[in-house]
This record gives C-alpha cells, sequence and structure tokens, in this order.
C-alpha cells in the first residue's frame, strides 16, 4: 500500500497523528477538518497515499465514492445543516494544501455565506463544442469508452 511518510494524511491513516475519525476502514479514512469551514466540515481520504484525482486508482475511487452518500447523511443529521458542499481541491493552483487526495464536505445553513459562488465567464456555442471535441478526442486516445 502506497504511503508517504512526510504526509500528515497518511500520518492519520497510520495513526501518528491524532484525528477525529468518524470512519476508517480498508480502502477509505473520514475525518474532522482541524481548522473548519463550517462545524462538522469532514474530509474523507483514500487509505493509499495518491496526490490528486488523476493520480487514484479507479477501484479505490470507487470505494471511497461509495462511501460519500452515507458520510453526507452523517454529516447533515450529526451537523443539523440543511445541505453540504462536496469540494475536491486537485493540485496546489486550485487550492490544495495538503498533497494527499481529499475530499470536504462541509455543512450549508440558510444564507450562511460560508462559500461565496465563484465567477463564471459565460460561453458561445462554438468555443463549447471545440472543447467538447478537444475532450472527446482525449477520451478516444486514451481508448476510453
Ligand atoms: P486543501 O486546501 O488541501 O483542499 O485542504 C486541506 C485541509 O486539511 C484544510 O481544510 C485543513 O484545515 C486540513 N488540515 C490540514 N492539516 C490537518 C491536520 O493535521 N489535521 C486535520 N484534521 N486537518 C488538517
Ligand atoms: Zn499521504
Amino acid at each position: 500500500m502506497r504511503s508517504d511518510d512526510s504526509c500528515i494524511f497518511c500520518k492519520i491513516v497510520q495513526s501518528k497523528v491524532p484525528a477525529s475519525i468518524v470512519l476508517q476502514n480498508k480502502a477509505t479514512v473520514a475525518f474532522l477538518d482541524i481548522n473548519p469551514i463550517a462545524t462538522g466540515h469532514l474530509l474523507v481520504i483514500p487509505v493509499e497515499h495518491c496526490s490528486t484525482i488523476t493520480d487514484i486508482a479507479p477501484e479505490a475511487m470507487a470505494r471511497l465514492a461509495g462511501e460519500l452518500p452515507r458520510l453526507s447523511q452523517v454529516v447533515l443529521e450529526a451537523s443539523g445543516a440543511v445541505a453540504l458542499n462536496l469540494i475536491c481541491n486537485s493540485g496546489k493552483e486550485a487550492g490544495q494544501e495538503v498533497p494527499h487526495l481529499h475530499f470536504h464536505l462541509i455543512p450549508r445553513y440558510t444564507d450562511d455565506q460560508r462559500i461565496l459562488r465563484t465567477n463564471r465567464m459565460g460561453s458561445d456555442d462554438e468555443s463549447r463544442e471545440r472543447m467538447c471535441q478537444k475532450m472527446v478526442d482525449v477520451l478516444v486516445r486514451e481508448g476510453s469508452d
């Protein structure tokens, strides 16, 4: 199983660093964020060290993803929130500070203003179609169906 001695989340997986762990199984660990955006902010990580969303094996991701519905329900019930954001910052430029893939489950309340809506840039049919074709080309090149 891949692990990184310098990784704080690997240390949490190995109980070398304490954390408030809500769920731990062979593939996935869920624990409370030490500096939460809202009370009940949960982090969900793969046990195996991988840095970003493109670095995880599909099977490991499937197991982690399979935990998200019930962990979301747990966050909602325990926090009393009415909604939540599921966020993954993948890569430094996207805001990732801990280089072990993780998913934020962030409780939300009516008008809580905790996360502001991101800026949108609009698009036209032609540029969307061009980008769509580029993406399809990459998929075909990678041999995906
Ligand atoms: P990122 O910006 O990488 O998407 O988010 C990293 C998250 O990990 C942050 O929300 C931060 O508060 C949390 N975090 C960083 N170090 C620790 C730690 O040692 N323990 C816990 N529980 N959370 C941490
Ligand atoms: Zn790690």
